[in-house]
């Protein structure tokens, strides 16, 4: 040990849980924990449970409780009625209502981070009035995060036809912003896909709360497991260290598309990927230090 080894960043490496309706949530995160998996990402569908069922909270903990596991981040609901972009002001206080009982309810359960979808760019519309509705939701939605210890994240998106339509637009949005509990998810597969991952990171480096790690084509969201598409991982990974504001990361791979299910997805087990990020995360010169 010499005084010029570097200093390495400690972070959490939460795990995706590979889930879809008809898993039994449970068995799932006693395979986790068997596997020697320490940390998971909560998201709405835990198998047959939702989390948007108000008795979810105390039946999960229990779960958790038995496993050992930590649940230090959830992906918020993701669904079309919970993007935040909802003109119509009736959709946007029921979308703003179910975000803040699950965010809640995320949180007593041990999350920080909370990440949300934007929905789409509307047609033909200024960056102001196309905004416009996610700073009414946002007004809504960062106190009571702040107060439930929370970091809301709004995940980069992988289309021009999307909110935002480029990860400088997203920047520039949460930047003006300025609400410390309001920060960006970082989704490398997205950005792999639309700005290409060294443009997104460097504009979004400041606003960074966590991240989602996942592999594909450059062409479609298929959630693979890193080394399965095209992604620079060994120039991606030494970046992350230098996001002054990320408070973990996360596995997305495994991830059925919206409403399918795991026979949609390539299944690899989960001892194997775990075992892969880790490697990948912790190699020499990454800078960071990803506890198993
Ligand atoms: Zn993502």
């Amino acid at each position: 040990m010499t005084d010029t080894m570097p200093t390495l960043r400690t972070l959490a490496l939460a795990y995706l849980p590979p889930l879809d309706p008809s898993s039994d949530f449970e068995a799932v995160c006693r395979g986790l924990a068997a596997d020697g998996i320490t940390h998971i990402v909560l998201q709405e569908v835990c198998g047959a449970i939702s989390l948007t069922d108000p008795g979810a909270g105390p039946h999960l903990a229990r779960i958790l409780r038995d496993t050992g596991l930590q649940a230090i981040a959830c992906h918020g609901l993701e669904r079309a009625p919970y993007v935040l972009r909802q003109p119509d002001p009736d959709a946007r206080r029921r979308m703003v209502a179910a975000h803040l009982d699950v965010m809640r309810r995320a949180a007593a359960l041990g999350a920080c981070t909370y990440v949300l979808h934007l929905g789409d760019y509307p047609a033909g519309l200024e960056p102001a009035a196309a905004w416009e509705p996610v700073v009414r939701a946002l007004d809504d939605l960062a106190a009571p995060a702040a107060a439930a210890g929370v970091e809301l994240a709004l995940e980069n998106s992988l289309r021009v036809t999307y909110l935002a339509r480029n990860a400088g637009e997203l920047a520039d949005f949460v930047g003006r912003y300025g609400h410390p509990a309001v920060g960006v998810c970082f989704d490398v597969g997205h950005a792999n896909i639309l700005d290409g991952v060294r443009v997104a990171l460097d504009a979004l480096r400041p606003y960074i709360v966590t991240m989602h790690l996942h592999d594909n084509d450059g062409r479609r969201d298929q959630h693979r497991i890193p080394g399965r598409g095209t992604l620079d991982w060994a120039a991606f990974v030494p970046g992350i260290a230098s996001c002054p504001r990320l408070r973990h990361i996360e596995t997305e791979a495994i991830k059925p598309p919206l409403g399918g299910t795991l026979a949609d997805t390539e299944q690899h087990p989960p001892g194997e990927v775990y075992t892969r990020y880790l490697a990948l995360l912790n190699a020499p010169g990454s800078g960071l230090r990803v506890p198993a």
